[in-house]
């Protein structure tokens, strides 16, 4: 436990990330109370273990339905609606490619075309089935893997700060390895980092101030490999079955639930900043950071928070989304 001007901060490795409490009073059996509540759903979510709810689904592909938990039938619920919007990049059931390619796992390599090519029709949304009243979960086809890396730290974060909420608890921070929720303010607001990509001193492009907000980054630079010289990032395109491929380096969103900022994370980044900028302007609570590889930085208009640029090698702009 460290503290610091009356906050103190809380740590612990959880999810296979470095986990941070923070709060303005010193309290273990809550400190305590909140990580075996972030456990508690990473056994019920994790694909990275033999036995997990989501795991129970996969093992039964192509055989039979899985009743689950209602939090993760509802997770998978908002999982699948957010693949089944026409062109997202977005898929829940992106497993059998993830489980190959092992992006950020020891024993990550380039798959050959033959494999992609026999992966991609096991990674189709349309074929897992969702029984509302009974609350199971059925991948129809033999070889389907349901994937919630993409979402389950924004779930998580949320069940913290509802958790805190419920204990009366008027101000904190969780950090779920870079995916942020806040509750209350400090004075003068939050202050959340921007990482710089790639770079190996955790230096930040910038700083925002944020009051009970999330703060969530997609990036290229969070896991990747190198082969032959070529980088290959753990955020893939369901299309064909190879890293997204577009200017971003990142895309930080600002929205009141996590769990809305970490889909929109990755579904943005797979829209690139043009298109991610034109779906925001019909999302009012949800906003967005782009940093491109060409070193700009993109903010939308900024009404839930101030940025601030640290790096003087990168260029603000901000007129891009009305
Ligand atoms: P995020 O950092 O939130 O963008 O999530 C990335 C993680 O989501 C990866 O490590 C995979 O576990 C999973 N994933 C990769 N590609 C996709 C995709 N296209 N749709 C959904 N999940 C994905
Ligand atoms: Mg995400």
């Amino acid at each position: 436990m460290l503290s610091e001007r009356g906050v103190y901060g809380y740590s612990a490795v959880l999810m296979g990330s470095p986990i941070l409490l923070k709060l303005f009073e010193h309290n273990e059996a809550l400190v305590s109370r909140v990580f075996r509540l972030i456990k508690k759903y990473e056994d019920l979510l994790t694909v990275n273990r033999a036995q997990s709810e989501v795991m129970a689904i996969n093992h039964a592909a192509g055989r039979a339905a899985v009743a689950v938990s209602a939090p993760v039938f509802a997770l998978i619920k908002c999982a699948l609606a957010a693949s089944l919007v026409k062109d997202s990049c977005f898929n829940l059931a992106i497993g059998p490619l993830v489980k190959r390619w092992r992006i950020g796992f020891c024993g990550a390599s380039v798959p050959s075309v033959e494999e992609i090519a026999a992966l991609l029709p096991r990674t189709r949304p349309e074929l897992v089935q969702l029984d509302q009243s009974a609350e199971t979960v059925f991948l129809t086809q033999p070889g389907m893997e349901i994937d919630l890396g993409a979402i389950a730290k924004g779930f998580i974060a949320d069940r913290v700060r509802d958790y805190l909420k419920s204990q009366g608890v008027t101000q904190g921070l969780i950090n779920l390895g870079g995916n942020v929720q806040t509750l209350g303010s400090p004075p003068g607001g939050w202050s959340v980092g921007l990482k710089k990509p790639f770079s190996t001193v955790d230096s930040l492009v910038g700083t925002l101030l944020v009051e009970n907000k999330s703060v969530v980054t997609s990036g290229v630079y969070e896991r990747y490999f190198e082969q032959d010289g070529r980088c290959y990032h753990h955020i893939l395109d369901p299309r064909n079955g190879y890293p997204l491929d577009n200017e971003l380096d990142s895309v930080t969103i600002i929205s009141t639930d996590s769990l809305d900022g970490d889909i929109w994370s990755t579904l943005i980044y797979g829209m690139g900043v043009e298109k991610g900028c034109a779906a925001l302007r019909h999302q009012p609570g949800i906003e967005a950071i782009f940093v491109t590889k060409q070193r700009e930085v993109i903010c939308s208009s900024g009404h839930q928070f101030r940025f601030t640029l640290l790096d003087s090698d990168y260029r603000l702009v901000t007129d891009n989304i009305a």
